[in-house]
């Protein structure tokens, strides 16, 4: 997959190309990134890219017309869509994480200052994507943020497929917790359900632990999600153990 970035920061992708999953994603030719600075299509020697908003007020605003060739140079590069970084898109979930590595290509606009003329929105944008009801300064760091998860989900980049299908949200509900040796750790054992190698016990143990704590934690999340048999008798085992629990501390 080929990802081209509009920003005015390119350097800051290093993290991305340097590091963890998406450098090795990189390496092995799952992933192509291209990167557009808008400051290479000013016309003037101070490579000049804002000005000062119509209408006054504070900030500066990224200009349309060096926005805009940097944007179409990435398009013909890239026959797909165009995304720009927005705290106003819908918020990144990882469904659409899903939907955008299944390709094609992508090119992302990462915006400075107060934004940019919206002329560039109204005519190159296809969809605004926000990581969520907060505003950083530039769309650099929600660009690396959407780029980390699609390469998570391009084929062959896991080594084990299993781990993404069973992460938060993939099936509707959150990762159950995980542990690793010392089997103890300052007085506190791992369950003793995950030792002693029943695949059937540990799965058991891993489904309750995931619908348990997406109930505890996003409720939300349940509402809509239709519960098999096991699945409902499992979360009621986890709701009646914690109330005990609950209970018992209180004592
Ligand atoms: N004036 C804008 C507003 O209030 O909606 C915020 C501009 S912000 C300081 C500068 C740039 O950061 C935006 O153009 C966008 O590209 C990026 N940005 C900030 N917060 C974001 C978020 N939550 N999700 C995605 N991009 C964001």
């Amino acid at each position: 997959m080929r990802i081209d970035v509009v920003t005015i920061f390119p350097q800051m992708f290093q993290a991305v190309e340097n590091c963890g999953m998406s450098r090795v994603a990189i390496e092995k030719g799952h992933l192509e990134l291209g990167f557009w600075d808008p400051r290479d299509y000013a016309e003037d020697s101070y490579r000049r890219i804002d000005d000062r908003p119509y209408g006054g007020g504070p900030g500066m605003v990224m200009q349309a017309p060096q926005v805009t060739r940097a944007l179409r140079a990435a398009k013909s590069q890239a026959s797909g869509k165009v995304v720009y970084l927005s705290p106003q898109g819908r918020t990144l979930t990882q469904e659409r994480v899903r939907e955008f590595a299944g390709g094609p290509n992508l090119v992302l606009l990462a915006g400075r200052y107060e934004g940019i003329d919206q002329r560039v929105l109204d005519a190159e944008v296809d969809e605004e994507i926000s990581i969520g009801d907060y505003v950083v300064a530039g769309g650099e760091l929600p660009a690396m943020v959407l780029i980390e998860a699609m390469v998570r989900c391009l084929p062959g980049v896991l080594g084990n497929h299993e781990s993404i299908d069973a992460e938060s949200f993939s099936n509707g509900l959150l990762d159950w917790p995980h542990y690793t040796r010392p089997e103890e750790f300052e007085d506190r054992s791992v369950p003793s359900e995950l030792l002693g190698g029943d695949h059937d016990k540990i799965r058991r143990w891993r489904l309750k632990q995931a619908l348990g704590q997406t109930w505890l934690r996003r409720p939300d999340l349940l509402k809509d999600k239709h519960l098999s048999d096991e699945e409902a008798s499992l979360l009621r085992e986890f709701k009646i153990q914690t109330l005990e629990q609950g209970q018992e501390s209180s004592q």
